[in-house]
């Protein structure tokens, strides 16, 4: 792929600006819009095995995991084109007094800046490209530096679908690109996902500009385990819900908080559950844990693995880098990780690892467990693990983050999904998401 520079991004905003003002785009209906939106998922869904190699390819997510990325982009284009209808719809509001009424109009907010992460390379970008899509907005797109194939692949089902020119426009190279994006003033919103630190600079080009922008950042999410938990049934949904994509995942809960009176039992669950998961090849389609993405990575959780044992946490398995036999030998394995008796004041327990390690907490009642959980400075996903439903309901009411889920965690195309304090600012996904791609206007008249 190509390492562009300042001289792309002026390109491709051009072209963006051009096809939002005077291209064919804008002046199509939500529904029209909607039919090639429609047409997007069905040649995304033509590209999936491409797709999936591809990614995994790049970032050694497993196949187990880049499999699902083409049906889960397609079902994202087809949810915001059902919301089509919400854009047509006539909204028309009376003055309180009476005297008057209002026409809300929705126009598109223009020339979108979208920045995306290696860990979800496709996903993280169609969350942002599909709802800008559909109320005629043009875009600029940069997919982070260690993942720049995949999302091609995107694009080129994108202009199968017959996507006029110059609306959709990727861009690929360095960070610092992503830095002129924001900037560009030409550019009339700016969506990011990524680390805390870059959303913080952006964050502060989006004020000095006012530029509207939607961050998703990282997470240090926590599952709570109530005490009549079905710890067969948390066993076989540990995984998906706390290590997805070995562990390089925002929402997913690393801090397991037990209660006191089945801590021994929690442990050994957890820790049987993550030993015997196959850790390997990402191509074979048994495996559970591939490797690091990239080096930084790699060294970054080894990093956090020497603090906790240093701080004094427990090595219940794992704890070393893995050395694999074979062609994987110079792979960026870490053994698959679980540290207990970690107390809140450790590294592990504070900060993002975005690798194979779990972290276990002991709490004494549910209130301690809650605060436990709200100790973050974080806020974006969490668990509750229970059998008796509404204690669950109430205890994810009290936790102080943007999603909870009980006894599993996915996210929903048709819920907002966002986070809250340092885990980001606004949401995608839902009409909340739609919005963030919206201009209002109104029109008052007697
Ligand atoms: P980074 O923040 O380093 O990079 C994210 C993207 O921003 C990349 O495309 C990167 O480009 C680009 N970028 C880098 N510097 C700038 C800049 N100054 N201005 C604009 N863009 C810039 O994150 P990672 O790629 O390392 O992703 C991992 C992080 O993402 C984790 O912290 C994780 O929690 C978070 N994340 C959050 C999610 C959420 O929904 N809340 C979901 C998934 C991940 P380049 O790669 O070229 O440097």
């Amino acid at each position: 792929m190509p390492v562009g520079n300042e001289d792309d991004v002026n390109a491709a905003v051009d072209a963006a600006h051009a096809a939002f003002i005077t291209g064919p785009w804008a002046k199509t209906t939500p529904s029209e819009r909607a039919d090639i939106m429609l047409r997007i998922a069905n040649e995304i869904e033509k590209r999936a095995t491409e797709l999936s190699l591809t990614n995994t390819l790049e970032n050694g997510s497993p196949v187990a995991e880049t499999s699902g990325a083409a049906a889960n982009a397609a079902s994202i284009f087809r949810y915001f084109a059902t919301l089509a209808p919400e854009l047509e719809a006539d909204d028309v509001r009376p003055f309180p007094n009476g005297q008057g009424e209002s026409l809300v109009r929705k126009d598109p907010i223009g020339v979108c800046a979208l920045i995306a992460p290696w860990n979800f390379p496709i996903n993280l970008m169609v969350t942002k490209l599909a709802p800008a899509l559909l109320p005629g907005c043009t875009v600029i797109m940069k997919p982070a530096s260690p993942t720049p194939l995949s999302f091609r692949i995107i694009v080129d089902a994108i202009t199968a679908a017959g996507v006029p020119a110059g609306v959709v426009n990727l861009v690929t190279g360095p960070g610092r690109m992503g830095d002129l994006m924001v900037r560009h003033p030409k550019v009339a919103k700016v969506a990011f996902t990524g680390s805390t630190p870059v959303g913080r600079h952006i964050a502060a080009a989006c004020g000095e500009l006012l530029r509207p922008v939607t961050l998703e950042l990282g997470g240090k999410s926590s599952a709570i385990v109530m005490e009549d938990a079905d710890l067969n049934e948390m066993s076989a949904r540990l995984i998906r819900s706390c290590m997805r994509n070995t562990g390089q995942t925002c929402y997913i809960s690393t801090r397991i908080l037990a209660p006191a009176s089945r801590y021994d039992e929690i442990v050994n669950m957890v820790t049987e559950t993550i030993a015997t998961a196959p850790q390997g090849d990402p191509l074979d389609p048994a495996t559970v844990f591939g490797p690091s993405a990239n080096h930084a990575q790699y060294k970054s959780v080894l990093a956090h693995l020497d603090s906790a044992k240093a701080e004094g946490a427990r090595v219940t398995t794992g704890g070393e880098p893995a050395q694999l036999g074979g062609e994987l030998a110079d792979g960026l394995f870490i053994q698959p990780t679980v540290l207990a008796d970690v107390t809140p004041e450790m590294r592990v327990a504070r900060e993002e690892i975005f690798g194979p390690v779990i972290t276990i907490h002991k709490y004494d009642d549910l209130d301690d467990a809650i605060s436990l959980a709200n100790n973050t400075e974080f806020g974006l996903g969490g668990i509750v693990f229970g059998t008796d439903q509404d204690k669950a309901l109430e205890v994810a009411e009290a936790m102080n983050t943007g999603s909870v889920g009980l006894n599993f965690f996915a996210s929903n195309h048709a819920a907002p999904f966002g986070g809250r304090n340092d885990s980001g600012l606004g949401v995608e996904y839902g009409p909340e998401g739609l919005a963030a791609y919206l201009s209002y206007k109104s029109i008052h008249q007697r």
